[in-house]
Order: structure tokens, then C-alpha cells, then sequence
């Protein structure tokens, strides 16, 4: 049996990475799609584990020889793309795969991939919650953290788009809803 696309987008800084990290440590039968992406490598990440880290010279020609299912430049500058050698191989072993990627690219892949895919859209109860939430993940300069608010505000307009929201006001709380959503998706 082909296996199902569980794909979570949010703005950065929502809790979606903590959602999805809990997930993929309850033995569902989950696997993580590894994006590619031409970003600097934070100091906590591990190549081949949290992105395939490329430079903008190979991403380019990943794009050209038709690699990606979906790409785009989330950041000026900054690409990510989701590969589609890594979502073949483990559909094919009936493996469901979590997607984490930004609002366009989480849309791209449901349009592909229709009912077989469940795309959540993960929101912060408001966006000054969410400016205190990436403040104290310190990972961005005052610069970046502009961007990202920026870009925040534009990904919320989407929301409508998604099959399911889950508000994270609460990370405990939305853990578990994000858990009973997608063991009823897979069942
Ligand atoms: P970060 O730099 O914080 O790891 O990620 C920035 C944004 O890029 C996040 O919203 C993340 O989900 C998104 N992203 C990560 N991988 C992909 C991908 O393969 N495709 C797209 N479209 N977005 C991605």
C-alpha cells in the first residue's frame, strides 16, 4: 500500500518543528522528508539529517535537471525544495512521510498529491506571541527577525487553504491534537 503525505506548514517560529519532531518519535510509521536548501547550517543541525545543506550552484542545477517536486526561494536568497528522489523512495517502501516546508510549497505538494496528502497549517494564537517566540529562539539577528515576521503576517493569509488548523497556544496541547489528526489520517 502506498504510503499517505502528512505535510505541516506555519510560519517559522509557530512550534511546527517541535510538532513534528514529537511525532516522528512515536513509532507511527512516520518518515521525515529531508529538504535540500542553500541556508548557512545552524550550529545544532546535521547535514543529511535536518537539510541537505547545497551550495546555491547546486541547488540551480537540481531545479534544471527537474529534482525537485516543488522548490522555492522562502528567504531572499535562502532556496529550499522538497527532492523527489526522497518522497519516491520511501512511498514506495509504504512509508507516510512528514513534510515540514513553507505555506506555498505545503500547497504545491496537496495539489500533486490530492487525497493521499493532509496538509496542517500550524498558527501562533497572534503574531506578537510569535515575535516573542522567535526572540527567545534567538537564532535570528534583528534583521532576519524582521523578515520572518514579515513573511508571517503573508503565510496567515493562507490558512483557509489548508485541510486542518491546529492553533499552537498551548505546545503539549497541540502535540496531541497533531497526534490524533494524523493517526486517524494513516489508520
Ligand atoms: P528554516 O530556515 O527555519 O529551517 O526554514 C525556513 C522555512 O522554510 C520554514 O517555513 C520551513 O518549513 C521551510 N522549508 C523547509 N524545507 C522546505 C522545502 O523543502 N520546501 C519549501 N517550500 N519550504 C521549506
Amino acid at each position: 500500500m502506498q504510503g499517505k503525505l502528512i505535510i505541516f506548514a506555519a510560519p517559522s517560529g509557530s512550534g511546527k518543528t517541535t510538532i513534528v519532531k514529537y511525532l516522528l518519535e512515536l513509532g507511527l510509521n512516520l518518515s521525515f522528508s529531508i529538504s535540500a536548501t542553500t541556508r548557512p547550517k545552524r550550529d545544532n543541525e546535521v547535514d543529511g539529517e535536518d537539510y541537505f545543506f547545497l551550495s546555491l550552484e547546486n541547488f540551480k542545477n537540481k531545479i534544471t535537471q527537474n529534482c525537485f517536486l516543488e522548490w522555492e526561494e522562502v528567504y531572499s536568497g535562502n532556496y529550499y525544495g522538497t527532492l523527489k528522489s526522497e518522497v519516491d523512495r520511501e512511498l514506495s517502501l509504504g512509508k507516510n512521510i512528514l513534510f515540514d516546508i513553507d505555506v506555498k510549497g505545503a500547497l504545491n505538494i496537496k495539489k500533486n498529491y490530492g487525497v493521499q496528502a493532509l496538509a496542517i497549517f500550524v498558527k501562533p494564537p497572534s503574531i506578537e506571541v510569535l515575535k516573542e517566540r522567535l526572540k527567545i529562539r534567538n537564532t535570528e539577528s534583528e534583521e532576519t527577525l524582521n523578515t520572518r515576521i514579515g513573511k508571517a503576517e503573508y503565510e496567515l493569509t493562507f490558512e483557509d487553504q489548508f485541510d486542518i488548523t491546529i492553533i499552537n497556544d498551548n505546545i503539549e496541547e497541540a502535540k496531541e491534537e497533531a497526534r490524533l489528526i494524523i493517526q486517524n489520517f494513516i489508520a
